[in-house]
């Protein structure tokens, strides 16, 4: 099947895209419809690649605001925890789609989570067409005799994980240092390893849990990581806030890539910032996530593009960190080779987003800047992911159904919680 976009403004020029199957074909002034194509008429609206959110909890729309306004900790163990006891396939299932929706409407075509059923996550990305790195969770709560049982459901998880398609690329989702058993995160390094699959973890989101891993292990989180096999080009670290320098450049030589959440962070109140300047000099990997809808509440990744920028700058004492084409290109996933996003450019992936920049909001300024710092996700006009058109005139087609069945679930999951 191809697509031809015409009439799409890239880096202030006009140009036409040819998309052919799932890949970019062809990208330049000169490209026109041919007569028979399916064609969308892109003038008034400027181009870029898909957003990649590279840190969520997608069926967390059902707990959004639930638990609002308390601390970390007590957030987790008297309100997400007990009620995620109770969680079913089909919860999840409906959450996912719902969060889907929202990520999609806002420009996201790829999605890296990490949450119970990552069966019912993976035909969610199926049923919707987004691309998902789903995650075979393990949480054994340093508990040695729950520890093997746990480890081989994960296993049978990843197997499962890897039967969903092209869209979905399966990935070990080992919740934390403090929630992972040593043991349970050498296996995971020798699984990765093996197999060639991504480690999705959370590590040094708050003080204190690095205080508990020294108290430990004699070393903060990213050294025990590394000591256990763990910490490699194919890991993905959610938040990164309490890395310490050392830590910074074992990350940057390791190849591991830090995934920022730079509004959950600050909702949660975490105490520091990402160190991002420190980060970009050592060379360490970057992205951008939203984080579950509990903790931020919204999946619209632009607006945690703007607060990253925003954040970044004010810790920072300095308007020149973080400039705006440097925040789109990690908020891309361009900073990444683990994330893997690409320019727009024949033989990329035809994962796109037309920005409606002809609004009151976007007409006047330059498109990069005005995306980061003017656009929300309602400036999304049409989303493409893998070749297919899943937003079209800002419209999911489905959303009224996910919205009215997610809402099912989220009362049950509420009030059995
Ligand atoms: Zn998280």
């Amino acid at each position: 099947m191809t697509l031809t976009i015409t009439g799409a403004t890239l880096h202030s020029q006009t140009v036409g895209i040819r998309i052919v199957g799932d890949t970019i074909e062809r990208v330049g002034p000169d490209v026109v419809a041919e007569p028979g194509e399916d064609v969308i008429d892109a003038a008034g609206m400027a181009v870029m690649p898909g957003l990649v959110n590279a840190h969520t909890h997608a069926a967390m729309t059902l707990f959004r605001g639930y638990g609002d306004d308390l601390p970390l900790m007590e957030w987790l163990r008297t309100r997400i925890w007990p009620a995620e006891a109770h969680l079913t396939h089909d919860d999840v299932y409906w959450g996912t789609r719902l969060a889907i929706v929202e990520m999609l409407r806002s420009g996201t075509t790829t999605f890296w989570d990490m949450y119970w059923h990552g069966e019912a996550v993976a035909q969610a990305c199926v049923d919707a067409g987004i691309r998902g790195v789903v995650s075979a969770v393990l949480i054994d709560q340093h508990d040695p005799s729950l520890a093997p049982q746990l480890r081989e459901s994960a296993e049978q998880s990843l197997d499962a994980l890897g039967g969903y398609g092209p869209l979905v690329r399966p990935a070990l989702g080992p919740h934390a240092v403090y929630t992972v058993s040593d043991p349970s995160l050498e296996w995971i390094g020798g699984i990765s390893a093996d197999r060639g699959v991504p480690v999705h973890i959370h590590c040094s989101e708050t003080e204190g849990e690095v205080a508990e891993c020294v108290e430990a292990s004699g070393v903060r989180p990213a050294v025990l990581l590394d000591r256990l096999g763990v910490l490699s080009e194919r890991t993905l670290l959610a938040h990164g806030c309490w890395l310490d320098p050392h830590e910074l450049a074992l990350v940057a030589e390791r190849g591991a890539t830090v995934a920022t959440n730079p509004v959950s962070n600050q909702k949660l109140a975490v105490g520091r910032h990402f160190p991002y300047p420190e980060a970009a000099t050592a060379g360490v990997a970057v992205g951008l996530g939203t984080d579950g809808a509990a903790s931020n509440n919204s999946l619209d990744l632009l607006q945690d593009a703007k607060a990253f920028a925003l954040a970044q700058k004010f810790a920072a004492h300095d308007p020149t960190v973080a400039p705006a084409a440097e925040v789109l290109e990690i908020a891309t996933g361009q900073r990444s080779a683990l994330l893997g996003g690409q320019p727009i450019e024949a033989g990329a992936p035809a994962d796109l987003v037309l920005l409606r920049t002809d609004s009151v909001e976007l007409a006047i300024g330059d498109v990069e800047a005005n995306t980061v710092y003017a656009a929300t996700g309602a400036d999304v006009d049409t989303v493409i992911v893998a070749g297919r058109v899943l937003v079209s005139g800002r419209q999911v087609a489905d959303a009224d159904d996910v919205v009215a069945r997610a809402s099912e679930h989220a009362e049950r999951v509420r009030r059995d919680g």
